[in-house]
């Protein structure tokens, strides 16, 4: 196991996500599902290439609802992550300038959601209802190790050695008590008829494509 503390400049930026974002709460999904399709299409670029030499199989990308479990899990069968990349790429939020950015635009929700991709808070959107998060990744390199990382929305995580049969990765959002409106099966459906439209790959909930 191995303990870090996630690097960005501002003590905690969870609950300024949550704070300022509070009515765009819905836009974690959209922003999981962008990540997912990212990574699919690199695999598809990687193939191409001649990079990658297996097969790339079923690229659904998968929305599970457990309301018991009260966890969303959002599932890729995209490039997944080596535990290096884990920490340069999800650990390390170049956020210096969130204080900033989050007092000039606090009063301008729809440019705060155009923007909220660029400045790479795609994947902390998942904190917006989220207490806690877990990736279960596996590289499509030859002899990756899947790897677990865990964030409680401290900036505090944890990677382990994990299990993944195939590469890709799943994110799954343990909801928090004041977010279980998302753990109905109709708001899921919803947001995913009205963010997943139009994306190039398929997007399965409930075992139906949306
Ligand atoms: P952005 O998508 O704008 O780069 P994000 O915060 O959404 O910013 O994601 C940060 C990085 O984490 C991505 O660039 C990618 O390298 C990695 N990442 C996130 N989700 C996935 C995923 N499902 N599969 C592979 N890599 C991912
Ligand atoms: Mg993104």
């Amino acid at each position: 196991m191995e303990k870090g503390t996630i690097s960005i400049h501002t003590e905690n930026i969870f609950p300024i996500i949550k704070k300022f974002l509070y009515s765009d709460h819905e836009i974690f999904l959209r922003e999981l599902i962008s990540n997912a399709t990212d990574a699919t299409k690199k695999i598809e670029s990687l193939a191409a290439l001649g990079e990658y030499k297996g097969e790339i199989g079923d690229t659904k990308i998968k929305v599970t609802l457990n309301k018991e479990g009260k966890t969303i899990t959002i599932s890729d069968s995209g490039v997944g992550m080596t535990s290096e990349e884990v920490k340069k790429y999800i650990n390390q939020i170049a956020f210096s300038g969130a204080t900033d950015f989050i007092e000039k635009y606090k009063d301008k929700k729809e440019e705060v959601q155009q923007l909220i991709g660029k400045f790479g808070l795609g994947f902390y959107s998942a904190f917006m209802v989220a207490e806690k998060v877990q990736l279960v990744t596996k590289s499509w390199q030859e002899g990756a190790e899947a790897v677990m990382w865990t964030c409680d929305g401290s900036t505090e995580f944890e990677i382990t050695p994990s299990v993944r049969p195939e590469r890709g990765t799943d994110v799954i959002l343990h909801i928090a008590q004041d977010s279980e409106e998302f753990l109905d099966k109709y708001r899921i459906q919803s947001i995913l008829e009205k963010y997943c439209k139009f994306l190039p790959y398929e997007v399965e909930f409930e075992g139906k494509v949306i």
